[in-house]
């Protein structure tokens, strides 16, 4: 159920003085308000670059106990990838036990889907970041719950405005709902929303295209509407030997 309005306005005060108190600690002493993300340059301390901020928060992550989900981790998944404004930033729901094992995002068999998607659009993985709305493996991989959602989605928020992406392609219900507060994929999937000014298509998830592989033309429709968004178009599709 969502949140009353009331209740979600005090949790993003709350997330919000979290993070400005985090800035503060770490050297930040002013920020810009009033522009979109995507104008935006990421609020870096002195003497950092945006790899070394994200080297940071992956360590105070790696440290984080804000949930439950930290009890059965085995390593965080903060994400990896293009952090310097890449073309593209895929988020999907929580890491899987590969993930888990690995410490980083998207490396089972949904990453394996994920790669080769995006290996057909022309990019590598290294080209774009990728991460998760939860950083820790919820058991049995459930869904993450809301409030495992609200308390871990900050650290995502902070990477977004440092990463500053180009496009986020939403990977399946759960980041969908974490970034616009949106239900339905299905009806949702394949239309134009934003991000703090960021242009953000939702899509089904890789998991969700391993077990329903009719649904990958629609994914190949929705990845193709974001290659047409960057001005691009995709490589040739490689002929078998
Ligand atoms: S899921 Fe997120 S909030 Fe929960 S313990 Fe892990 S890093 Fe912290």
């Amino acid at each position: 159920m969502c949140p009353e309005p009331r209740q979600e306005f005090s949790e993003l005060l709350g997330q919000t003085a979290e993070y400005l108190a985090w800035l503060k600690a770490d050297g930040v002493s002013r920020i810009e308000v009033g522009r979109a993300l995507s104008n935006r340059k990421p609020i870096l301390s002195k003497g950092d670059t945006v790899e070394t901020e994200l080297a940071k928060l992956a360590k105070v992550i790696s440290g984080c106990k804000k949930c439950v989900l930290h009890k059965a981790r085995t390593n965080t998944v903060p994400g990896q990838g293009n952090g310097t404004r890449p073309e593209i930033m895929f988020i999907g729901e929580a890491p899987g036990a590969d993930e888990d094992e690995q410490g980083l995002a998207f490396v089972g068999r949904s990453g394996q889907l994920l790669a080769k998607m995006i290996e057909a659009m022309g990019y590598t993985r290294e080209a774009v970041f990728i991460a998760n709305i939860a950083k820790c493996r919820p058991p049995d991989n459930r869904q993450p719950t809301p409030e495992e959602m609200a308390t871990c989605i900050p650290y995502l928020k902070q990477q977004i405005a440092l990463i500053q992406p180009k496009v986020i392609v939403a990977l399946g219900a759960t980041a969908v709902l974490g970034l616009i507060n949106q239900t339905g994929i299905s009806k949702l999937r394949g239309t134009w929303f934003e991000y703090e000014g960021i242009p953000l298509m939702p899509t089904f998830h890789p998991a969700f295209m391993l077990r329903n592989p009719p649904c990958k033309k629609e994914v190949w429709s929705d990845l193709q509407a974001v290659l047409k968004h960057l001005g691009r178009t995709p490589p040739p599709v490689k002929k078998a030997d």
